[in-house]
């Protein structure tokens, strides 16, 4: 291949750019999307066996065979995320509109640090934010910005939490002095099944893991409002300085969501910084049914969202909102081959300034065109869909003998266990869900995923595919039965 069929610019580029996404999409299309089961089952070992020639030989072999190996060898031993029985994670079917606006994006190729490497997408961005601050009824001064996930906008949001805390508690500017003493005493409250990001935010920010305080969960799996409250004043007795408080909003085991209006009370009694973790469940704002579920988070100081979860749009998207877009101000940054002084004088917007990355891709495309595409409603009725699948799933499981679901689902997330006989100990029942979790994977039919919930072993669906039926779930409890029925015959476990 030579220099002029492989970049856009000239006839035969562009013949080569259509050709080979036509390739491409071909493959998608007959490997990926139609194939039988979520999986084929490989072993990691025998993948690594597939990959086995030279990642960069001498010569290259053409991009028509790159692309047809990499259609035959990876997409072919992918999990097949619009396959119904692939439900472990909240890992979701990209929709169409996502994966048309991720073609574009790709090749527009603009990064959001500066305004001359993206004119359009910067101002686009300004404005799908703000439709985000109105669809989680954030006041007027609300901003945010795109990040990778949910990990990022947590991260992020805790860095300004923190960082304003100090300067008003401690008058420190943490951003030029780093950490004053008093950060020894600083913590963070957010309930015990919070996503391990709000640790793992406190370990990136200095604090530690141990600055993290974990409030107990009630039989909804919700954050205890009286534990909380004992929490703080606990805190406040030791001399110990919460800063932050997370609610969430959908966790990833039950989809649970904290009592986020109580939990604002106390933000605002005990001047915290209220975040609000909506990785999965921000979803629920787009629907006049589950909406409520929400209720609270405007009031939230900041709010993490994805788009690649209840959103549909391919992985990565997310976006971190703020409330008040000058907290922004903590991390503010000034490059001046980025942003030049007659740029701010003009009023281009500044990105590079609210984000942690620098380079960065122009995600906020893909919820833009499925906004566009499916307006609310249409994008509510996905929602709404898969709600009434997992409840569908629930009391299917409800009515077995050999399975009992563990808690009714609160999103589309499902937590039950196989039992195949009663009076089974719960040791015997972790071994085996454990066992039939992994059978399953190598045998390719469901992809489902596994969880301790009370020191037992559980399995779990994440529902995420609005085209899943009842019947799918149904194929799954059966082939879980299969796969144990097997593993009974070849060891013994369940006989
Ligand atoms: C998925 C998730 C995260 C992590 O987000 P990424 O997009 O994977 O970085 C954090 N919190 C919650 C509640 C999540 O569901």
């Amino acid at each position: 291949m030579s220099g002029d069929d492989l970049f856009l610019g000239s006839e035969s580029g562009d013949a080569a750019y259509r050709e080979s996404m036509e390739r491409a999409t071909d493959a998608v299309v007959d490997i990926l999307a139609d194939g039988e089961n979520p999986y084929t089952g490989e072993s990691a070992a025998a993948l690594a066996d597939l990959f086995e020639e030279p990642v960069l030989p001498e010569e290259g072999a053409g991009l028509d065979a790159a692309i047809d190996e990499a259609a035959e060898r990876v997409l072919s031993h992918s999990v097949a995320t619009s396959n119904p029985r692939c439900a472990a994670h909240l890992q979701c079917p990209p929709m169409v509109p996502g994966l048309a606006a991720e073609a574009m994006l790709t090749a527009a190729n603009q990064s959001l640090d500066s305004f001359d490497q993206a004119p359009a997408a910067t101002v686009l961005e300004e404005r799908v934010v703000g439709a985000l601050c109105d669809l989680f009824d954030l006041p007027d001064g609300a901003d945010g910005v795109f990040t990778s996930g949910g990990t990022q906008s947590n991260f992020q949001a805790l860095l300004l939490a923190r960082d304003r805390c100090c300067g008003r508690r401690f008058d420190r500017d943490v951003q030029a002095e780093g950490l004053p003493p008093e950060a020894e005493s600083l913590r963070i409250v957010c309930s015990a099944e919070a996503h391990f990001t709000a640790a793992q935010a406190a370990h990136h920010l200095g604090l530690g893991e141990d600055a993290v305080v974990s409030v107990p969960t009630d039989g909804e799996h919700r954050m205890d409002v009286d534990a909380l409250d004992a929490t703080l004043d606990e805190l406040d007795a030791r001399g110990d300085r919460p800063f932050a408080l997370v609610g969430t909003a959908g966790t990833t085991d039950f989809g649970s969501v904290d009592p986020l209006s109580e939990l604002a009370d106390r933000a605002a009694e005990r001047d915290l910084w209220f975040h609000v973790d909506a990785a999965y469940g921000g979803a629920a704002a787009l629907s006049d049914e589950h909406g409520h579920l929400l209720d609270g988070i405007e009031r939230a100081d900041s709010v993490a969202v994805d788009f690649h979860k209840l959103f549909y749009q391919p992985v990565s998207c997310g976006a971190l909102l703020l409330r008040d877009g000058d907290d922004f101000e903590w991390m503010a940054r000034n490059a001046a081959y980025l942003n030049p002084e007659d740029h701010e004088d003009a009023g281009v917007p500044n990105l590079v300034a609210k984000s942690v990355q620098t380079t960065r891709r122009f995600d906020a495309l893909k919820p833009y065109v499925a906004f566009r595409a499916l307006g609310r409603e249409g994008l509510a009725r996905l929602v709404d869909a898969t709600l009434e699948l997992a409840d569908d799933a629930a009391s299917l499981l409800d009515s077995t003998e050999d399975f009992e679901l563990v808690h009714e689902p609160t999103l589309n997330a499902v937590v039950f266990r196989y039992r195949p006989r009663e009076g089974m100990n719960d040791r015997a029942v972790s071994r085996v869900n454990a066992a039939v979790r992994r059978r399953l994977l190598d045998d390719g039919r469901a992809v489902v995923a596994r969880t301790e919930v009370e020191g037992v072993t559980s399995l779990k669906f994440t529902l995420l595919n609005p085209r899943a039926t009842p019947e799918d779930v149904e194929a799954m409890l059966d082939a879980i039965r299969d796969c144990g029925d097997e593993l009974a015959a070849e060891r013994g476990v369940v006989a």
